[in-house]
C-alpha cells in the first residue's frame, strides 16, 4: 500500500480571463488573443516550476488527481494542455486511476475543444454556469448567457460524458426565492453527477467590495433559499458530502477537492498557486508561487516557502475537515498533523460544550449546529 504522505494532487493555475467578474477574488489577468506565444512560454514555465517544486520532496510521489483551474483554463489552446499532460507523465508517476478535471467557461468552449480534452486524458469537466437567469448572469458580470451555458452542457451530454460538475451560485443581488428554485431545478434537469452550489459572498479586493452591488439579499431570504435548496437536492436524491458539494453517488465525489478537505498533500504550479508538502521529518511546508505573470515566465516561481507552525496546522486541519459531512477519526488527526490529541483537548472541550461537536473514543463528528455556526466553531481553533 502506498503511504498516504506520498500521494499528491496537482493543481495548475491558468491566470487569464476574458474579463474580470466583479465578485471574483481568484488571481487572473485579462487574456489577449495575440498572446499565444506567452501561453506557450507559460506552459514551459509550468513544467519547470513543477520540477523545481518536486525537488522539495526526496521520495517518489504518486499523483492521484490533476486540476486545471483559474482564471479560465478553457481559454488555453487545447493542444498545449495535451502537451503539458504528456510531459507531466514523463516527469513523475501518475496513478492509472488519476482524475483529471478542467474548469470550463461557457463563453470559451467548443465541441472540438472538448473532444481534444478527452483525447488528452481529461476525465472530468467543471462548468462555471453560475446561473441560468440572464439578469443574474449580467449582475455577476459574466460574459456568457443562459443559452451558452446550456450549449456547453449539451456538448458533454452529446459526447456521453457523465462526469461533470455544474457551479451554481445563490444569493445573487436581486435574486428571488423563485429565481433560485428555477436555477437549481434547471441544473438538476441535466442530471450532472456533481453540483457545487455556493452562496455569493463579498470577498476582499473585488469590485463588489469596492462598489457594493444594489439589492443584496437579507439573511432571512438567504436562509429561505438555503432551506429550499437543501430540500430540492434531497428530493432529487443528491447527497451532500461537503458544505457546497452535492453528488448523485459517492463515486462521483471530486477526488481532487476531497484531498484538500482531508488535509492531504498537494502541489500547486502556476501564478499564485499554493503547495502543501509533508517532509520526511513530518514537518509541513507551504509554498506560494509568484503572482506576477512576467516574473513567473522569467523563472521567478517562488514567492514564499514556510514551515507551517503547529498552531496553524491545527487550524488548517479543522478548517478543511469541518467542511465535510463525515466522522473525523482522531488517529487521522495525529497521522496527518503529527500533533498529539492531548494538545487540543481544551479546544475540543470548548466545541463539545457549545454543542458544535460530538465525540466518542475514536472520532469527532460535527453537529448540525456546528455546520450552521461554522465560523464560530473555527474561531475556537484559530
Ligand atoms: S469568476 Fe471565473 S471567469 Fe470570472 S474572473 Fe473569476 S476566474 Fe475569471
Amino acid at each position: 500500500m502506498i503511504n498516504f504522505n506520498k500521494i499528491y494532487s496537482l493543481y495548475i493555475h491558468i491566470p487569464w480571463c476574458l474579463k474580470k467578474c466583479p465578485y471574483c477574488d481568484f488571481y487572473s489577468t485579462i487574456f489577449i488573443k495575440k498572446d499565444e506565444q506567452i501561453q506557450k512560454q507559460y506552459i514551459n514555465s509550468l513544467l519547470l516550476d513543477f520540477k523545481k517544486t518536486l525537488s522539495f520532496i526526496k521520495e517518489k510521489i504518486y499523483i492521484k488527481s490533476i486540476f486545471f483551474g483559474g482564471g479560465t483554463p478553457s481559454l488555453l489552446n487545447d493542444k498545449l494542455i495535451s502537451f503539458f499532460l504528456n510531459k507531466i507523465k514523463n516527469i513523475t508517476y501518475v496513478l492509472k486511476s488519476v482524475e483529471i478535471t478542467i474548469e470550463i467557461n461557457p463563453s470559451s468552449i467548443s465541441e472540438k475543444k472538448i473532444i481534444n480534452y478527452i483525447n488528452s486524458g481529461i476525465s472530468r469537466f467543471s462548468i462555471g454556469v453560475q446561473s441560468f437567469n440572464n439578469k443574474s448572469l449580467k449582475i455577476l458580470g459574466r460574459l456568457h448567457n443562459s443559452k451558452d451555458a446550456i450549449n456547453a452542457i449539451n456538448i458533454l451530454i452529446k459526447r456521453k460524458i457523465s462526469n461533470f460538475n455544474l457551479d451554481i451560485i445563490y444569493g445573487i443581488p436581486g435574486q428571488s426565492l423563485k429565481n433560485s428554485y428555477d436555477d437549481l431545478c434547471k441544473a438538476i434537469s441535466f442530471k450532472p453527477n456533481h453540483i457545487s452550489w455556493y452562496q455569493l459572498t463579498i470577498e476582499k479586493n473585488t469590485i463588489f467590495e469596492k462598489f457594493k452591488p444594489k439589492n443584496l439579499l437579507n439573511n432571512n431570504l438567504l436562509w429561505k433559499i438555503f432551506l429550499q435548496g437543501k430540500k430540492i437536492f434531497s428530493q432529487n436524491k443528491y447527497l451532500q458530502y461537503e458544505i457546497s458539494s452535492f453528488v448523485k453517488n459517492k463515486k462521483d465525489i471530486c477526488q481532487h477537492n476531497l484531498n484538500y478537505w482531508y488535509f492531504g498533500n498537494y502541489l500547486g504550479i502556476g501564478c499564485n498557486s499554493h503547495s502543501k508538502i509533508t517532509l520526511s521529518n513530518n514537518r509541513i511546508i507551504r509554498i506560494i508561487k509568484n503572482k506576477n505573470i512576467k516574473q513567473y515566465i522569467d523563472g521567478n516561481f517562488f514567492n514564499s516557502i514556510k514551515i507551517i507552525s503547529h498552531k496553524d496546522i491545527i487550524f488548517e486541519f479543522f478548517l478543511n475537515r469541518f467542511r465535510l459531512y463525515e466522522k473525523i477519526y482522531k488517529k487521522e488527526f495525529v497521522r496527518l498533523t503529527g500533533i498529539k490529541i492531548i494538545n487540543i483537548i481544551p479546544l475540543i472541550n470548548k466545541a463539545l460544550k457549545l454543542g458544535y461537536l460530538t465525540e466518542n473514543n475514536d472520532f469527532w463528528f460535527i453537529t448540525n449546529k456546528g455546520h450552521l455556526y461554522l465560523n464560530n466553531l473555527l474561531e475556537i481553533f484559530i
